[in-house]
Parts: C-alpha cells; structure tokens; sequence
C-alpha cells in the first residue's frame, strides 16, 4: 500500500511560509514521492496554499464543523474545506480532544460530514501517558476508533492515525515493537469490523516523527504512514520523511 506523509502545521504559519509549500512542490516535481503527501495547514492558508502547489501534493483540514452551514460563529464546514482546495481533514485530534473536550460522537459526526463533502477523513486516536502506564493503550484506542468512526464509514476516504498523547511534540516516541503492537490491534479491530475493507485502509503514525526516526518507523509493520506536526513545518525536514517512505 502507498503510504500518505501528512504534515499538520497546528495553529502555525501565515502567508510568509508559503515559501515552505512552494520549496516542497518545486522538489516534489523534481522528484516525485513514493509516498501521497498531505499538508494540513491553518485554514486561512488552504486557499493561497492550492493556488501556489499546483497540484503538486494535497491539502487538508485540521477540523471542521458537522454542519455544512449555519450560525455556528467562528467554525469552519467541511464543505468550505473543499471549496477552498483540501481534498483530506484531520478529526479528533487530541488537541481538539483535549482543549474543545471533543467526543468520539462528535468525531464521528465531522467524519460523516467530511465524506459529505467529499474529503478524506483522517480520524485521530491515542492513549494518554496515564492509560498507557496502566496497561490500558489498546482498550483505549479500540473504544476510540468504535466511537469516532462511523459504522457506514466510507472506506475509500478514511484513514486512521494513531498518536499517543504523550509522545506528540515531546519528542518521544514509543518502541517500534509497542507501535506494532497498537497498529496491529487497530488492524485487527477494521477487519472485524470492516471486512476486507478494513485491510486497505492506511493507519498512519503520528507522534515525534522527525528525518532521524522515521525511515524505521515507516517500516514497521500495518503502519501506512506519518502524521507529522513540528516536523512538518520546514520543507527541508518533511521532505526527508516523505523520503523515508517505502515503495508501495
Ligand atoms: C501532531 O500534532 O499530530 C503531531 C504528531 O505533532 P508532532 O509531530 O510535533 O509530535
């Protein structure tokens, strides 16, 4: 399966770094990837960002609203999304989790709204330090993804990113064996639960992934991919983690 390197740039960037996106089309056109390239940056920047990349790579979300309009001040739908060149949005991030106390039904219910529109739902879990001390990681990301991903989920425009809690922005992250492990347990949750749709889908990693460890994080196995926040922010280091990407 061709892996998706998916940069989340948070609540960072204005129109000056857009030089960062033109740096990466300008390389990625030079050589194209081994790998689908995301970049999900504030979306002030989704519209100036899809006329300067030429569709080089994609664009994405960091939320959205359920609804496609409406008095909801200050939220953004999935379909102003796609109207302004995102083809993807991340959903239930922990920091949307953890700061806007975001539930697995709310979740569920933007995953829905951005296969309304048409965009590709990247669907966030993770066990927080705590959970994980206590034995509890992968009952924790089980009962994530059965409430944040709809049962009549579209296959096609889904993907899953697994992030522990405590390993986002700190630096750390967790063995390859223990990213095996939870991969391999959200593997086996989508086939139950999906049939053999759930084979196909890509269950990213996210959490700390920098050029130094991501070439053997990607190479783990039932990992799809990286969901990347720092490191996501300069060209320079994406580009080397779109480059340590297997060949599909
Ligand atoms: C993220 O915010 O999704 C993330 C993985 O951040 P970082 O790579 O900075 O840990």
């Amino acid at each position: 399966m061709r892996q998706l390197i998916a940069g989340n740039w948070k609540m960072n960037g204005t129109r000056a770094d857009l030089k960062e996106l033109a740096a990466l089309r300008v390389a990625l056109a030079g050589n194209p990837p081994g790998a689908d390239v995301l970049i999900c940056p504030p979306a002030t920047l989704i519209a100036p960002a899809f006329a300067a990349i030429a569709g080089e790579f994609a664009l994405g979300g960091q939320d959205c609203h359920a609804q496609a309009s409406g008095a909801f001040t200050g939220d953004i739908s999935a379909e102003m999304l796609k109207d302004a060149g995102a083809s993807a949005v991340i959903l239930g991030h922990s920091e949307r989790r953890r700061y806007y106390a975001e539930t697995d039904a709310a979740v569920a219910a933007k995953a829905r709204a951005a296969w309304r529109a048409g965009l590709t739902a990247i669907v966030c879990i993770g066990e927080t330090e705590g959970e994980r001390v206590a034995g509890k990681a992968l009952s924790i990301c089980e009962g994530q993804l059965v409430g944040s991903v709809p049962e009549d989920a579209v296959l096609a425009r889904l993907a899953i990113a697994y992030e522990p809690v405590w390993a986002i922005g700190t630096g750390r992250t967790p063995t390859e064996a223990d990213i095996a492990e939870v991969h391999g347990h959200i593997r086996r949750c989508l086939l139950s639960r999906f049939g053999a749709g759930g084979a196909a889908l890509r269950i990213l990693y996210g959490g700390s992934v920098n050029p130094g460890n991501a070439a053997a994080i990607l190479r783990v196995g039932d990992v799809g991919g990286a969901l990347v926040g720092g490191a996501s922010l300069k060209a320079a280091d994406f580009l080397q983690i779109i480059a340590a990407a297997p060949a599909a």
